[in-house]
């Protein structure tokens, strides 16, 4: 909008007319104070200014109107009959104005001016306004920088107080912060502790999960710059994720060097032990079978059920024993595989056989599926091993059920077989389903009520490991479990 400012009601009006038919929006003031009351009140693109009008003049407008910080910017042009000397408009363009013209008005000098002041006054602001948008914009920004900063600096005075080794990586894998412990394993930011010769590569193994974007889980020996010792570290990093994105990465090392150690005692004493019970065990074994030979009992006499009852736990404790030497055979890398081509149903139907005679007929095995009457190349002892305990542990934790399934099939895609055996039993709570492979894990809602060490199912994945397998299981608790495992057809 622009304001005229005349005393002159004929000027006023006629030159409101002009401005009107060139479409712009046009308000009008007669006297110096009005003129300074509106300029105040509204905003215009542009004020055209009548020098000479009684109480306070053209200059004297102008020249309030620039010290005011809402309308210094406002170009104002001046019209003028007689002071055209040098001096008026030296102080025209003094007091604030952008331009002179003199009266009578020529329309089309005056529309030119009018529409030059106008475009750039438009322009002018459309350019503060861009500007104060940037201003807010690096204002946030700013701000939202030292917000960052200072919970930056938080976190890096969290990671300082840890107990680990802690640091961080940017998005690349670049080291970009370390706490305090870090230097009692490395000399530098930029290098990762020693490991020991026989352990992985830290930087390979990060390398390889950064490339994943998976975190990485690492159990390894660093070097202790001042003792000079190998310690057993836990080494875990995460992905820090933003909008989906990593963003950097989180990294610790937890010493566990000495839990390593009493493990590796409690492993030593696991593998002596097992050792010295198992010869006594064996003459134990061979006496007691010289003296049912030697006595020739009646079959149903008292002393020739004792003696059953006798053998039965001797065989007990000898599984017990095996199953103790193979934990220590793995924990060595010990446990040998020797494969050769099998049928692996007949296999499977020994395994059944053994479970049927050691429980009568206290249990029903299903057998379901395509039976794979094929030659596969697999460890038969071991194989059946695993199976034996899946079929023990089916009937063991099914009290009130009686019924098991053992389910083959044949994957001709994956080229793999998949045997599985399904009990309807107590079953296992989701989020322990996986920790029952581990050593000497047992669940705590049933370890009170059912016998056990928790090792079977730790001995059954490393011999299904070692046959480049897979096992799992599927359960849900009160209705029942699917134990698998899968082996290569080649
Ligand atoms: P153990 O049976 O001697 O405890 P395992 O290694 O064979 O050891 O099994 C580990 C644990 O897994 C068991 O203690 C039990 O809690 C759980 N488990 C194994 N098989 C089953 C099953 N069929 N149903 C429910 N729980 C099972």
């Amino acid at each position: 909008m622009i304001l005229i400012v005349d005393d002159n009601q004929s000027n006023l009006y006629s030159l409101k007319k002009l401005l009107e038919s060139k479409d712009f929006q046009v308000d009008t003031a007669d006297s110096g104070e009005e003129a300074l009351m509106k300029a105040l009140k509204n905003d215009y693109a542009l004020i055209i200014l009548d020098v000479q009008m009684p109480d306070m003049d053209g200059f004297e407008v102008a020249e309030t109107l620039a010290g005011y910080s809402k309308t210094k910017e406002v170009p104002i042009v001046f019209l003028s009959a007689v002071n055209t000397e040098k001096r008026f408009i030296t102080r025209g363009y003094a007091s604030g104005g952008k331009d002179y013209v003199t009266k009578p008005v020529d329309p089309e000098i005056l529309m030119l001016k009018v529409k030059t002041f106008y475009n750039l006054q438009e322009q002018n602001i459309a350019m503060k306004k861009t500007q104060q948008s940037l201003e807010l914009e690096v204002k946030g920004r700013r701000e939202s920088q030292v917000t960052m900063k200072s919970q930056i600096d938080h976190f890096h005075l969290m990671l300082e107080s840890l107990p680990q080794i802690a640091f961080t990586l940017n998005e690349n894998g670049i080291v970009d912060f370390v706490n305090g412990k870090w230097y009692d394993y490395s000399d530098s930011e930029k290098n990762f502790p020693e490991t020991h010769p026989d352990d992985d590569n830290i930087q390979e193994e990060f390398e390889r999960c950064r490339k994943k974007g998976k975190s990485l889980d690492l159990e390894i020996r660093i070097k202790n710059r001042e003792t000079g010792d190998f310690r057993y570290h836990l080494l875990r990093v995460t992905p820090v994720y933003e909008e989906n994105a990593i963003k950097n990465w989180v990294g610790t090392f937890t010493d566990i060097d000495d839990q390593k150690k009493v493990e590796k005692e409690k492993d030593e004493f696991l593998s002596i032990a097992s050792h010295e019970l198992k010869t006594p065990l064996t003459s134990i074994k061979a006496y007691v079978q010289l003296l049912e030979r030697k006595l020739k009992l009646d079959k149903e006499s008292a002393e020739a059920g004792f003696l059953t009852k006798v053998q039965d736990q001797i065989e007990k404790l000898n599984t017990l024993i095996t199953d103790l030497l193979d934990v220590s055979k793995i924990e060595n890398g010990k446990l040998k595989i020797t494969k050769k081509p099998v049928n692996l149903e007949n296999v499977i139907s020994n395994a059944i056989d053994t479970i049927v005679q050691t429980h009568e007929s206290r249990v029903k095995i299903k057998r379901d599926g395509i039976k794979p009457d094929i030659l596969i190349p697999l460890d038969a002892i071991r194989i059946e091993q695993v199976l034996i305990n899946f079929l023990t542990n089916a009937i063991k934790y099914s009290p009130q059920n009686n019924q098991v399934i053992v389910t083959t099939f044949v994957d001709e895609e994956e080229q793999e077989v998949r045997v599985s055996v399904t009990d309807f039993g107590i079953g296992i709570p989701d989020f322990k389903q996986e920790a029952v492979f581990n050593k000497f894990y047992r669940v705590e809602e049933s370890s009170l009520q059912f016998q056990g060490m928790g090792i079977g199912l730790f001995i059954c994945s490393e011999i299904i490991k070692q046959h480049h397998g897979n096992i799992g299981v599927s359960s849900k608790v009160d209705e029942g479990s699917t134990f698998y495992f899968t082996l290569p057809l080649n």
